[in-house]
């Protein structure tokens, strides 16, 4: 039988464990420092904890910790990007950012994406399956303990959709966050997400004090659903309703994120369009010029026409940045480090 995953445990859940394990509710406590602050990565590091205790521990559970399979370290800006492979062989990537206030980390979701978005490139193998709540921390704890400093920031937009794995994801959520843990602000998460409505409503319910981003990329539903299969699924008016639902029940001011893509959505209409979207709106646009990958023809528009994009919607107090782009001599983002090694294991 497989031994059960130790931390995918919540506090609550891991003292309710214990119980069942025989064992006083304060060993849970204790066993969660291990894991979750001190960041264990075996059961005999846990020195206070008995021996006949441990060996029962490792007779029943199992810490799955991730293992680096590849570091690429930036020449350009403080980024690095990290392959992890999970305990079944699945690669996941994650990237470190440093940034004057702090280090920030993007994780994963899932391994591989079933949402199919034109122009990137985690959606090229379809889904493969959902992480754990487990393997979304563990890609933070294992940058942790190879930088040897504090994350504080985390954003969930590497690899996958998080409202398509809505339960592990939630209760990831609750566990870096949660005061037993890395404790770790809501207010310095953030999640993106393609646009799937229900579960954005859900996740407006939940009582969290996180960022939502939406991968908003065209400026009418017509040329969303070009570029976004999921658009065939939810309509735009609706996913813009479910934003406004965000900020109403949370309090917090959405992130729309805009790829910008040569001749597809960067005309003057565009912009007039999303003028009219989001004019008068508590909200923030991020313009990330679209990393090219090399499996797609989508190319960025120049430096100079992304400027001309970002100054329109200004010029409407729209709160509009430009994306900086980091990382972008080492696989840049977007599934890409994890593409190339799951493509050069198929041609071998
Ligand atoms: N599934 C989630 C989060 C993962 S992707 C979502 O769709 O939001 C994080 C962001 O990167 C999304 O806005 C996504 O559309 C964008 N993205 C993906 N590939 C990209 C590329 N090649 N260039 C620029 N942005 C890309």
């Amino acid at each position: 039988m497989d031994k059960k995953d130790i931390c995918s445990y919540t506090y609550s859940e891991l003292q309710e464990e214990m119980k069942s394990f025989g064992e006083k509710s304060f060993r849970a406590g204790q066993i969660y420092e291990w894991l979750h602050v001190k960041l264990a990565e075996d059961f005999d590091e846990m020195t206070n904890l008995a021996k006949d205790f441990r060996k029962r521990l490792k007779e029943e559970y199992e810490i799955r910790r991730l293992t680096l399979r590849e570091r690429q370290i930036s020449r350009k800006d403080p980024t690095e990007k990290y392959l992890f492979e999970l305990w079944d062989g699945n690669l996941v990537e994650s990237v470190l950012m440093r940034y004057s206030y702090g280090n920030s980390v993007c994780i994963s979701s899932q391994a591989g994406c079933r949402m199919g978005c034109r122009f990137c490139a985690s959606a090229i193998g379809g889904l493969i399956r959902n992480l754990s709540a487990s393997e979304m921390l563990g890609q933070i704890y294992r940058i942790q303990k190879l930088i040897g400093e504090r994350i504080s920031n985390i954003v969930v937009m590497g690899t996958g959709e998080p409202l398509d794995n809505y339960d592990n994801f939630l209760k990831f959520i609750h566990m870096i966050s949660d005061e037993h843990g890395l404790h770790i602000s809501q207010r310095n998460i953030t999640a993106s997400t393609c646009g799937i409505v229900p579960n954005m409503r859900r996740l407006a319910r939940e009582g969290l004090q996180i960022t939502l981003a939406l991968s908003l990329h065209g400026s009418t539903q017509e040329k969303r659903r070009k570029l976004m299969p999921v658009a065939n699924k939810y309509e735009l008016s609706e996913v813009l309703d479910a934003c406004g639902y965000y900020f109403q029940e949370t309090g917090r001011r959405v992130t729309f994120e805009y790829s910008l893509v040569q001749g597809v959505n960067d005309s003057k209409e565009d912009a007039k369009e999303l003028i009219r979207m989001l004019g008068g709106k508590n909200c923030h646009l991020n313009l990330i010029p679209v990393n090219q990958i090399k499996e797609r023809e989508f190319r960025k528009p120049c430096r100079k026409n992304i400027l001309e994009f970002k100054n329109k919607l200004e010029h409407h107090k729209i709160n509009v940045t430009i994306r900086r782009e980091r990382g972008s001599d080492i696989d840049g983002a977007c599934g890409q480090l994890r593409r190339r090694h799951t493509a050069s294991k198929k041609e071998n």
